[in-house]
């Protein structure tokens, strides 16, 4: 059996209005041909893709085509998008006689002048292989799935859990699409789109209304006519055509059963929409005081409205201005991403004290905020990271820098956004001595966990912010929840 494989992956938040360029995917490695599984054999999508062709006990010879990942963020430029969309059309011409195709793409990505990214690309792959040709596609459960993407493809699976299951799901995904490809099961899918949107603060699958829902999704999945059940509580910074929560049910060949599930989980989710809404997020004051005054170990403050993994910018100074003003008695450490001053700060040089106009450039909630610190450490940024779906990553020029009480890492390119303990390490800063971190992330605090005592949420404004009802909302249909009140999921 030929497979072909490809992997695109971005997750666009339309309130950030930075581009995401190809030097932004090249930071994170774009690999043609054999070179994707010769460097990605051992985790995320592609080495989950390896494990379900392995537990299918099917031979296969893959035809890797094409993988390009890049943090969350801006549009795509129209540059990167062409540079993929070509990549798929060339790859797939190039690659022979294929039983199948598995796509492990996002979902959610944008690009200039085109919302549906993924259903452009999954277009593109049907010009050239045909309408025939079984088609495999994994999502990011905060996928805006469209009607494109229904239409081009067999079987969808989206991710399990929050912070999220890659390599499981493509491990997952692909048993399905071994099976599919031989001929095995006749995929019937049944989707559900609803007119509600939901904020980061309830994206943990591990408690609350999302938990309810996705163990409702695993429970429907222990029905042997069922082969998969995915919620997709969409990514909720997007301001797409089609923007909106959704709900797929996959069954083999039996669209009734699809068809009475997906109403149920719809109708599930919906009936949690409040619950879905609930804050916990501080003013940003009372939060660093809060964290300045826990005395267990590391505090997480969460910067809700710069979340780099929802796709901010990560140069917002709001919680930094507020911990100097403020004072405090512990210390604090704060990734920015900011290339214009990580490489001044480089060129200063390790003892250097510097006075520069810090972050707040990517995008119009932030302002720059004038510092004066001492540069205390300089490196290439690049680091190995065994235990993540990206085993390496490029930070570009990446700085230690010390102002009063906080100690930054500013870097020039988004890396893994700070949320891991090796990039600290890398120029001599250990997250664990201090009282106070700033992570860029609603949800993946699972690397600092071991030395994190409390996660306090700072309401910061910004292209993630958890207010989405204040957003200048311009391409969803309307209605939609919780911008108006609506009785029904339905549109
Ligand atoms: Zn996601």
């Amino acid at each position: 059996m030929r497979i072909g494989l490809i992997q695109i992956t971005q997750e666009t938040s339309s309130f950030n209005p930075t581009l995401t360029t190809l030097a932004d995917f090249e930071s994170f490695g774009i690999y043609e041909g054999l070179e994707i599984l010769e460097r990605l054999h051992s985790a995320g999508p592609v080495g989950g893709y390896l494990a379900g062709i392995q537990a299918s006990g099917v031979e296969v010879e893959t035809v890797p085509i094409i993988r390009g990942a890049a943090r969350s963020g801006g549009r795509l430029s129209s540059e990167s998008f062409e540079f993929f969309d070509n990549k798929v059309r060339d790859g797939l011409h190039l690659a022979g006689h294929l039983d199948g195709l598995v796509m492990l793409l996002h979902g959610a990505a944008s690009a200039e002048g085109i919302d549906d990214v993924e259903g452009a690309l999954l277009r593109t792959a049907r010009d050239v292989v045909g309408p025939s040709l079984p088609l495999a596609l994994m999502l990011d459960h905060h996928a805006n799935v469209t009607q494109e993407m229904i239409d081009h493809s067999d079987v969808i699976v989206g991710f399990r859990t929050q912070p999220h299951d890659q390599f499981e799901t493509a491990q997952a995904l692909t048993e399905h699409a071994v099976q599919l490809f031989g001929g095995n099961i006749k995929p019937t899918t049944a989707w559900r789109k609803l007119r509600m949107l939901t904020h980061q603060e309830q994206y943990l699958t591990s408690g609350g209304p999302m938990k309810i829902l996705f163990d409702r999704a695993r429970e429907m999945e222990r029905d042997p006519r069922v082969l998969t059940v995915s919620p997709f509580p969409m990514q909720c910074w997007l301001d797409a055509d089609e923007g909106g929560w959704a709900i797929i049910v996959v069954t083999d060949d039996d669209p009734s059963l699809a068809e009475n599930l997906a109403d149920e989980l719809a109708e599930l989710a919906w009936s949690m929409r409040t619950e879905f809404q609930r804050t916990e997020s501080l003013p940003v004051d009372q939060a660093v005081t809060a964290a300045d005054q826990t005395n267990d170990g590391l505090v997480i403050l969460s910067d809700t409205g710069d979340s780099v993994l929802g796709g901010s910018g990560g140069d917002s100074t709001v919680i930094l201005e507020a911990i100097l003003r403020l004072g405090i008695r512990g210390r604090a450490l704060i990734p920015m991403i900011d290339p214009v001053s990580s490489r001044q700060l480089a060129q200063a040089g390790a003892g250097a004290t510097v006075t520069l106009e810090l972050g707040g450039r990517s995008a119009p909630f932030f302002s720059p905020l004038a510092v004066t610190g001492v540069v205390r450490a300089v490196s290439g940024g690049v680091v190995e990271l065994s235990d993540h779906a990206e085993t390496e990553i490029d930070m570009g020029k990446t700085v230690a820098f010390e102002v009063g009480p906080v100690t930054l890492l500013v870097t020039e390119y988004a890396g893994v956004a700070g949320i891991h303990p090796a990039v600290y390490r890398h120029v001599g800063v250990e997250p664990a001595d201090f009282q106070m971190i700033v992570m860029k992330t609603a949800s993946n605090f699972q690397y600092m966990a071991p030395f994190t005592s409390t996660m306090i949420r700072a309401a910061t404004p910004g292209p993630t912010q958890s207010d989405i009802t204040a957003l200048p909302w311009q391409r969803i249909p309307r209605p939609c929840f919780p911008m108006e009140s609506l009785t029904t999921w339905r549109g």
